[in-house]
């Protein structure tokens, strides 16, 4: 991975590169933006960078060619340590930071970071999903946070900054990851030629909100005919009529046989309806909407009939995608969860239930 593989996000890497050349470079880092913007990559190719072996210490540039840049690559680098939340889960278990119960505080992260390096002159941990923390696990690191090993930098990825405890947010430097020019993921869009027939490279870059990796599921006709029947169900402020339940569970199961594979599908479902009634409160509150036709259009009509223009009914509906988003990952029985939802839904947006 080149430094321009690395999507975008010009400012981060320069802010990174200047505090590593001063030999400033804070121990924790809270990377926060969007989610499905390039934060992960961007992080990962940090760390290559600083564990490169055939470059200079304090330059960010990784030679991509020697062993430590391959095990970074593979993710097998000894001195780079990686916890993420299992997909099944939803939490990131206390087990990844400090052990299991027999092991405890002889084996995870909170432990592992605080070992010499094995090849170079640091230690990198990246926390993936840090929005995922439970409790437990924060205090853990917590205490890791207080005090790091000077050869230690610690990421923490997550999809905002209010999600994190002030006291891990105090004790991290603060990098804002903005979402991706449509430009920008026009032009992957175009070099990778993804672009389904019929559609516009513009189209997808308009319709995915800064996010690439939303741009590259979307690049699928069927589910592009999905998002407009279901962003054109939602604007009637009746997503559960129609038996559009029907309609999103076809979709689902089109994903295949593979359970995961549907979960991704319904989860997508979900996200997208997050986005509209995002879209919605910005229009309510005025604000201008950067949308697809589609989006723009379904939008429009929604907020013209909302009642009583009340923003605050949208923002209680973006909330309830987010719950529907956790209860689809915990794997609970997902036809009741989404007819709920739907039920809910409506219910919200024509005010017959007030928040
Ligand atoms: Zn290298």
């Amino acid at each position: 991975m080149h430094q321009n593989s690395v999507l975008g996000h010009e400012q981060v890497i320069e802010r990174f590169a200047q505090s590593l050349k001063s030999n400033r470079l804070a121990n924790t880092w809270l990377m926060v933006g969007p989610d499905g913007i390039g934060k992960r990559l961007t992080t990962m190719w940090l760390a290559k960078c600083m564990l490169c072996e055939k470059t200079p210490a304090n330059e960010l540039v990784a030679c991509e060619e020697c062993s430590a840049c391959q095990q970074v690559d593979a993710l097998t680098h000894p001195d780079l340590l990686l916890v993420e939340k299992p997909a099944d889960k939803n939490l990131i278990p206390v087990e990844l930071f400090i052990g299991t119960r027999e092991k405890r505080m002889r084996a995870g992260l909170c432990h592992d970071i605080a070992m010499k390096p094995f090849r170079g002159g640091r230690r990198i941990a990246i926390i993936d999903d840090a929005d995922f923390l439970n409790q437990e696990g924060a205090n853990c690191l917590l205490k890791t946070l207080e005090e790091p090993p000077a050869f230690a930098i610690i990421f923490l990825i997550s999809s905002g900054e209010h999600r994190q405890l002030p006291t891990i947010r105090s004790r991290s430097q603060i990098v804002r990851f903005q979402p991706l020019p449509p430009e920008q993921i026009q032009e992957v869009l175009e070099k990778k030629a993804l672009v389904p027939e019929g559609h516009s490279s513009r189209e997808l870059a308009m319709a995915c909100d800064g996010s690439l990796q939303l741009a590259l599921k979307l690049a699928d006709p069927e589910t592009l005919d999905f998002r407009r029947d279901w962003l054109e169900q939602l604007a009637t402020l009746d997503p559960g009529a129609d038996d559009f339940f029907e309609s999103i569970g076809t979709f689902v199961d089109a994903a295949g046989k593979d359970s995961a594979a549907k979960r991704l599908r319904l989860q997508l479902v979900a996200d997208l309806a997050s986005r509209f009634y995002r879209h919605v409160m910005m229009q309510l509150c005025e604000q201008p909407v950067v949308a697809d036709e589609t989006m723009a259009r379904c939008v429009t009509i929604a907020a013209e009939r909302w009642p009583g223009g009340d923003a605050e009914t949208a923002a209680r509906c973006v909330e309830r995608c987010g719950e529907v988003a956790s209860q689809i990952r915990a794997n609970a029985n997902q036809a009741l969860v989404i007819e709920a939802w739907l039920c809910d839904l409506g219910r919200l947006a024509r005010g017959e239930i007030t928040v």
